[in-house]
């Protein structure tokens, strides 16, 4: 047994734990687990814990069904909001064939893969995302509705923030289990907010936006509310992102940070944004990945919808805050959190070191509001425009060989056919609107 499993062991232990979950997250960054009893850490610490992958979504195919989960003991913690009952340990663990190679399927291997190559170029690949969410009530029946919380706006105190003790309740949670929260404010829409946790390593960031979900899910529902990640709750109102910040680090400096150059941006940082600008149509899809994430993308409310660049203005695609230094960063606007942060990641990361490989080059930045240019200035200002829907988003990543390439044959195979069937059934179902518009006009 090795000293790290031995530690392990120690602390499941100490903390009195009583049931151990084994976490993994299918192809649409949808978290799994199953529990196990805390004597049986040790044999999950040393040989995993096998189970049928078959009825996992993206997974495998019924005759190569068994599949090994082995925990990555860095991400241990006990779960806060569970501190009442027997107390309870998670684990996020890799997923394995039988035969010991790691599972092609297995997001965070995908992940992993990426940022081995980056690691070979002497890269660490940074992230920072910003989830935002809605807090709704339930109904009698406890079934969740759309109905707000609170009538606050961006940054507003109480008693219109009547969320800000949930918020608070989920802030310390994530503290607990190791989060740096940043910031925690309510969002522009109403019942809408956003907690900001600091940026690191891409692997654990990823870890982290899905151990986020969980805990504020966990605790609004403690609280008799639904918190939601969908892209676009409600017509008419702001949706929810999930901005990502992401930087390059070397030797524990920003390579994207260079004092002398204009915009102190380094070339290593305009390749990488030049290389998602390429990539921005297909790493849509995986950013983007429901139905509803397109009714988000729509000119009005801070969403992006064109490709471009910018150091001002948040009308663009990829944005330059003004921090520099080691907080030197792009932030990709377009990502909802409904992604999979571990094939997101995967994909820009992907597509920014193509960028550095080919030492692209971006257009010009666009420092006007974009939704303000005409067609024709935007024509003339080479300004391309995101997949308006789930499918052409679809197409553009079956296009695109380096995206493929990065996620795999399997993942690719997976993630076309849930566009395939989400978009049959959202096409054929009759939807209110069609209903309001036709049933007396015709
Ligand atoms: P915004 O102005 O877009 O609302 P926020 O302050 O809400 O920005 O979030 C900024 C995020 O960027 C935080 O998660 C922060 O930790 C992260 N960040 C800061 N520096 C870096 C960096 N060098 N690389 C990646 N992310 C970073
Ligand atoms: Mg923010
Ligand atoms: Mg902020
Ligand atoms: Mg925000
Ligand atoms: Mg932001």
């Amino acid at each position: 047994m090795s000293t790290d499993v031995a530690k392990t062991l120690e602390r499941i232990e100490a903390d009195k734990v009583k049931f151990v979950r084994l976490q993994f997250s299918d192809i649409q960054g949808l978290p799994k687990n199953v529990a196990i009893p805390a004597w049986q850490a040790e044999k999950a610490l040393t040989e995993g814990i096998s189970f049928d992958g078959s009825s996992i979504e993206g997974f495998a195919r019924i005759e190569e069904s068994d599949m090994v989960l082995k925990p990555d003991t860095s991400t241990y913690s006990l779960l806060p909001w569970r501190a009442n009952e027997c107390p309870v340990a998670r684990f996020i663990c890799d997923v394995y064939m039988p035969d010991g190679t790691p599972f092609e399927g297995d997001p965070r291997h995908i992940l992993r893969k990426v940022l081995a190559e980056a690691k070979e170029m002497g890269y660490t690949f940074n992230t920072g995302p910003e989830l935002e969410f809605f807090l709704f009530k339930l109904d009698e029946e406890g079934m969740p509705t759309i109905v707000p919380q609170d009538k606050g706006g961006y940054f507003d105190l109480a008693p219109t923030d009547l969320a800000e003790d949930v918020r608070s309740e989920i802030v310390l949670a994530l503290t607990d289990m190791g989060f740096e929260i940043e910031a925690s404010h309510h969002e522009v829409a109403e019942s809408q907010h956003e907690i900001d946790f600091k940026y690191g390593d891409a692997l654990k960031t990823a870890d982290n936006v899905i151990t986020f979900k969980y805990a504020t899910k966990s605790i609004a529902l403690q609280n008799g509310l639904n918190a939601t990640f969908m892209a676009k709750p409600k017509f008419g109102i702001n949706g929810s992102g999930m901005h990502v910040n992401a930087s390059l680090f070397k030797d524990g400096e920003n390579v994207f940070y260079d004092p002398e150059a204009p915009l102190q941006l380094s070339e290593v940082a305009l390749h990488f944004i030049a290389g998602v600008l390429e990539h921005a149509k297909s790493i849509t899809r995986v950013a983007n990945p429901t139905i509803n994430s397109y009714k988000r993308l729509v000119p009005g409310y801070e969403a992006p919808v064109y490709v471009s660049w910018s150091a001002q203005n948040r009308t663009a695609l990829v944005r330059v805050p003004s921090p520099r230094g080691k907080s030197t960063r792009m932030e990709l606007r377009s990502p909802d959190p409904t992604c999979n942060p571990y094939l997101t990641f995967a994909a820009i990361l992907a597509a920014g070191m193509d960028g550095i490989k080919k030492q692209l080059v971006p257009p010009a930045g666009v420092n006007q509001n974009i939704f303000e240019m005409t067609e024709d200035e935007r024509n003339r200002s080479h300004i391309d425009t995101l997949p308006g829907d789930l499918m052409t988003a679809n197409r553009h990543l079956l296009e695109d060989t380096l995206i493929c390439d990065t996620l795999g044959a399997h993942v690719i195979d997976g993630l076309n056919s849930i566009a395939q069937m989400e978009w049959d059934s959202f096409r054929t179902a009759v939807h209110p609107w069609e209903i309001e518009q036709y049933l007396t006009r015709f």
